[in-house]
């Protein structure tokens, strides 16, 4: 059973747990998705339906940072502990790169993927980039045809929130990979175009601030911090 937070079920893994049961899903047949939902997703998740259904939908719902942490501990059912989507990642790559499974690249502004693919490779020796395309298409077909011909067994899926999980939920049925993850700008991150927060700061649970100092433009999305953290209160006191 998943752990309610504002009617977002979570599974309750540590990151080590969470990596094995993504390796599972890809020895299966047939397409899943994993999402990784922060507080803002959550809250864009009272009012759109689709995502909602989208996330409800997922194989697997990791917390991805300190926000829904803190919002279980305050409903008193605590999840084990944050599993940042970014790093998940990059743990399962190296579970891949033993088994030389192939991983797919999509998302981003052009190049980032390209660039992303080969830091990938450098730190992940055995692992097969099999195929990557920038976020900025208009039609899924011709993405999605390029995707099955490679037949990936991770797809990565990294167009941002809300757009990366109502995507894996629209076009899944269509999808020969037998798991993707939306990893928002992951890419990015791996690329080395953007910087993950200092050790320290993820240590001290400071990444969204960080992150708001590199990039003041996300205060619109981050005032929606203060809007979870009020609801999950009212959550609590309504005993739901
Ligand atoms: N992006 C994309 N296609 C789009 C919109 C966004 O590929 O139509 C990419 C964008 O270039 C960036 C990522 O999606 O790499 C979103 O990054 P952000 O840090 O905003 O994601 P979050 O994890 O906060 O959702």
């Amino acid at each position: 059973m998943r752990t309610d937070v504002l009617h977002v079920g979570f599974d309750n893994l540590t990151m080590e747990e969470a990596v094995s049961e993504a390796e599972k899903l890809m020895e299966t047949e047939g397409f899943k998705y994993i999402v990784t939902p922060n507080p803002e997703i959550v809250w864009l998740c009272r009012k759109d339906r689709e995502l909602a259904e989208a996330v409800k939908n997922a194989a697997m719902v990791i917390p991805d940072g300190i926000g829904i942490i803190y919002g279980a501990r305050i409903l008193g059912r605590p999840l084990k502990e944050k599993v940042p989507g970014a790093d998940f990642a990059q743990k399962l790559f190296s579970k891949m790169a033993k088994k030389g499974q192939k991983v797919y690249l999509l998302g981003s502004k052009p190049g980032v993927a390209e660039l992303a693919g080969e830091k990938i490779l450098e730190a992940h020796p055995g692992i097969v980039v099999c195929g990557t395309a920038d976020g900025y298409f208009k039609d899924d077909g011709p993405v999605i045809e390029k995707i099955n011909s490679a037949e990936p067994d991770l797809l990565l899926v990294c167009l941002g929130a809300p757009k990366q999980e109502l995507w894996m939920k629209r076009n899944g049925h269509k999808l020969k990979a037998k798991l993707a993850i939306g990893l928002g700008g992951s890419l990015d991150v791996y690329s080395g175009l953007a910087q993950r927060a200092p050790e320290k700061w993820q240590q001290m649970n400071l990444e969204w601030l960080y992150r708001l100092i590199k990039q003041p433009s996300r205060i619109g999305r981050q005032l929606r911090l203060p809007a979870f953290v009020l609801a999950v209160v009212g959550q609590r006191i309504k005993g739901e």
